[in-house]
């Protein structure tokens, strides 16, 4: 069992049994394809194949708009539930496109660790740093797969040595393989002392599993050719000698990360990884919040937004907002506090997504993900309690990276334009700017993907022609500190003023040198690229 870390109480064993967690990779290491076998393994789907449309649907921008205009699929899948050895999974997607990194990285506020993918062949590649990066910002516990070992793969110490050197994190081994590439034939299960033997024949089928009483159980060499099991002997005492054991709470730190060998493909290594969830955790964490933390066994319910997306209908202006419960027993039907606006809602059809289904959620817990669907009141960064006025907080907006100014093709549609990009602004795909002087839209985004996927949207569900035109702006920061600097600063800066969709004033500019010179000559006034949502 799990021992919790001595300053945090028991929790409910129905809060105390889920995992919530996102998987985080390079494209083509393997995601989609690990995330099918959870899902198999799960009980979720009866067989491997119903993930995929989605994993190759992102590869090309048209197929990314016909997943984007088959929002069923993206969706559904955006979170999954299922079971696994007594505990509850909650495995919340995130976007695998490297243009939605802001998207990513509010998924990652709602997880309580993250199965870190990487291909054996490659070791760590730019993305696979990038979302790391991001879970250390959280200390997000990590738990390492090295997938595609069934292909030639580099040697184990090396990508062992990569994750150490690149991630600034200590790797110990939770299974090592034995024989590389064609002569791959398993991995040594050192958890729990067993011989994991790769069947190559049938893909779906789970490896033999053999008992062995530890290194020198001369059961071993009867199913480990000589050669290699001599190398293996080798290599199990180099590596016992250079990586450190595995530390429960130095794994809770996320400041040591268990690496599990295996083949998604194969489904060798899943299972081993999913016990390594369920056994290592952690349970839900607490939740940052102001004024005060919210703990996940308190009795009452709260909840935030991580996600809004459209819903799949693109004639209804409907929403899926989802929310990650930070703490209590939810059930349909409660009327909960929308903290922002002070108003009550009935919760009455919240979803839980069981795999490729939807499903109406009767009860949630503490950890649990659920979609609510609404007609835009629920904003990324809003909280839902029992009443108290508590706000879930480290949800950020960060400034966008590109700026485009938006036209309506047709100027007398430009009411219908703006409601069409707040509408966006508020799911968070993207930010948008009403300059203080002139017309037109000053649209934000991270990758300039977005401005297509965006140009798209707005003709598909508004039937609204639109234009993206460069603008003359490169930079936005929003602008935050004593009323009367802000005024002034306001009043001298009209030019680069504008308002984002909350109202908050934003400045924008072109030159780096512009934002240094208002750190100069306005000290009460604060430029940020980031703003919490709320
Ligand atoms: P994603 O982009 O990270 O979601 O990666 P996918 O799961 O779509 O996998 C990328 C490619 O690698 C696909 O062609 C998979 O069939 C293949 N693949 C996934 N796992 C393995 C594995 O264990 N061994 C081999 N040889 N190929 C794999």
């Amino acid at each position: 069992m799990l021992d919790r870390a001595h300053n945090q109480p028991e929790l409910p064993p129905e809060i105390a049994r889920r995992r919530t967690f996102a998987i985080i990779s390079h494209p083509d290491a393997g995601k989609t394809t690990l995330t099918e076998k959870f899902l198999l393994y799960g009980g979720a789907i009866q067989m491997a194949g119903q993930v995929r449309a989605k994993g190759e649907a992102r590869r090309t921008r048209s197929d990314f708009m016909q997943m984007e205009k088959d929002r069923g699929i993206s969706v559904s899948a955006s979170a999954m539930s299922f079971d696994f050895d007594g505990h509850r999974f909650n495995l919340v997607d995130t976007p695998g496109h490297s243009d939605f990194s802001e998207d990513t990285y509010r998924t990652l506020t709602a997880v309580d660790a993250a199965v870190m993918v990487i291909d054996g062949a490659k070791g760590v590649e730019s993305q696979t740093q990038k979302l790391f990066e991001v879970c250390r910002l959280r200390d997000l516990p990590i738990l390492t797969f090295c997938n595609k070992m069934d292909r030639e793969s580099r040697d184990t110490f090396e990508i062992i040595d990569e994750i150490q050197e690149n991630l600034a994190i200590d790797v110990t081994p939770a299974s090592w393989p034995i024989g590389v590439g064609r002569d791959f034939m398993g991995c040594y299960d050192l958890i729990n002392d067993r011989l994991e033997l790769m069947d190559r024949a049938d893909r779906n089928k789970v490896a033999e599993s053999i008992e062995i009483n530890g290194l020198d159980d001369p059961k071993l060499a009867e199913h480990v050719p000589a050669a290699q099991l001599s190398q293996f002997l080798e290599e199990i005492e180099m590596a016992k000698e250079l990586m450190p054991e595995f530390n429960h709470q130095d794994f809770l730190d996320g400041t040591l990360t268990p690496i599990w060998f295996g083949s998604a493909i194969n489904s060798f290594g899943v299972q081993e990884l999913m016990q390594g969830i369920a056994d290592y955790g952690p349970q839900p964490q607490p939740q940052k919040a102001s004024p005060r933390a919210i703990s996940p066994e308190e009795p009452k319910v709260c909840g935030f937004v991580f996600k809004v997306q459209a819903n799949m209908d693109p004639k209804h202006r409907d929403r899926v907002a989802f929310v990650r419960l930070a703490s209590g027993h939810f059930l349909r039907g409660m009327k909960l506090t929308h903290v922002r606006s002070k108003k009550q809602m009935a919760i009455t059809n919240p979803v839980l997504f069981l795999a490729s289904d939807r499903e109406l959620a009767e009860e949630a817990w503490a950890g649990d993900i659920m979609g609510i669907p609404n007609h835009g009141q629920l904003r990324i960064g809003d909280t839902l309690t029992e009443g108290e006025a508590i706000r879930a907080t480290g949800i950020p907006s960060f400034a966008p990276e590109l700026l485009q100014t938006c036209r309506a093709g047709d100027p007398m549609k430009a009411k219908h334009l703006e409601k069409a990009l707040m509408q966006f602004a508020e799911e968070g795909a993207a930010k948008v700017f009403k300059p203080a002087f002139g017309s037109g839209f000053i649209v934000g985004v991270v990758g300039a993907l977005q401005f297509e996927v965006l140009a798209s949207r707005i003709e598909l569900e508004y039937g609204l022609p639109v234009r993206f035109e460069a603008s003359q702006f490169t930079s936005a920061r929003w602008v935050t500190g004593d009323k009367a600097a802000v005024d002034t600063f306001i009043e001298a800066n009209k030019q680069h003023i504008s308002h984002d969709n909350d109202g908050d004033v934003v400045f924008l500019t072109r030159l780096q040198w512009d934002i240094d010179r208002v750190a100069r000559d306005y000290p009460d006034v604060t430029l940020s690229a980031t703003k919490e949502m709320m």
